[in-house]
């Protein structure tokens, strides 16, 4: 039976209480909902923190106490972000790779991310994905824009990325491409032979039809938090874990069953 990869990305940089007063912050908060979204069937952890005041933080001793609590509850894969917040260093975004998690995202290009731009140039690029490489840090290659699988394609010719390959295809980002079926189809196609990919639909219009979409094409779903906070139309989400229990449950009206963590690591050939 068809394994489909479930990411829940609890947190983000971006999203506030203001959005949705059931944002988890808080080491214990994020350890909690990723319990609930394993529970779910979510098998990754996509994974940001914040500080004290809420504020995204790629400090290492935050990342180091969120990520033993979540050991500690569950056996969720996680995977860090580097991809931090729009204003922090390159340098800042890659701190918690020292902690060797078993993901991280890797992002493949520049690209506006709303009012602000997400600045990745190819020496970026190759400085990141060499520090995962050394690691042994599975990356999840992260494309908002065709221009990123490409420079990922130059990325890996150069060694610095290998096989499996898993993609996370990121559409409806405020001033990036948008979502559609056609679109979608058209980055999937464009991807090199084999790999792997995770659809990640931002806002409440692509969430549910691009799982739908994913489920159809051969691919893999991310819901959470940073990419969506609503359930439905004008119904804020009561949890992480409700955005997963209903995608696990499309998963298994597709006649799929979401993947265990343990699948993930002998699919994505993770070795800690
Ligand atoms: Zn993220």
């Amino acid at each position: 039976m068809r394994k489909v990869l479930i990411t829940c990305a609890i947190t983000g940089a971006e999203t506030t209480r203001q959005h949705n007063p059931n944002l988890p912050l808080t080491p214990h908060e994020i350890a909690d909902a990723a319990v609930d979204a394993r529970e779910a069937g979510a098998s990754i952890l996509h994974l940001h923190v914040r500080d004290v005041e809420g504020n995204p933080t790629q400090s290492p001793e935050v990342y180091r106490q969120t990520m033993e609590l979540v050991r500690a509850k569950t056996d969720i894969v996680i995977e860090v972000t580097t991809g931090g917040a729009s204003w922090m260093s390159l340098d800042e975004r890659m701190l918690p790779l020292s902690l060797d998690p078993e993901m991280a995202s890797l992002d493949c290009g520049t690209m506006n991310f709303g009012d602000e731009t997400i600045v990745n140039t190819l020496p970026m690029i190759r400085q990141c994905a060499a520090e995962m490489k050394a690691r042994n840090i599975r990356p999840t290659i992260e494309v908002f824009d065709l221009s990123h699988i490409d420079a990922s394609v130059r990325i890996m010719e150069e060694k610095l990325i290998e096989e499996p390959l898993h993609y996370g295809i990121i559409l409806n980002v405020p001033g990036g491409v948008r979502y559609d079926v056609s679109t979608l189809d058209f980055f999937a196609r464009r991807l090199p032979a084999g790999a792997k990919w995770t659809v990640a639909g931002i806002g409440g219009r692509a969430s549910v039809p691009s799982i739908l979409s994913a489920l159809a094409m051969g691919g893999n779903i991310r819901v959470g938090f940073e990419d969506n906070v609503y359930y439905e139309k004008g119904v804020l989400a009561a949890s992480n874990g409700q955005l997963v229990e209903r995608a696990a449950r499309l998963v298994a009206d597709a006649g799929f069953s979401p993947a265990t963590p343990d699948d993930v690591r002998a699919m994505l050939k993770i070795y800690k």
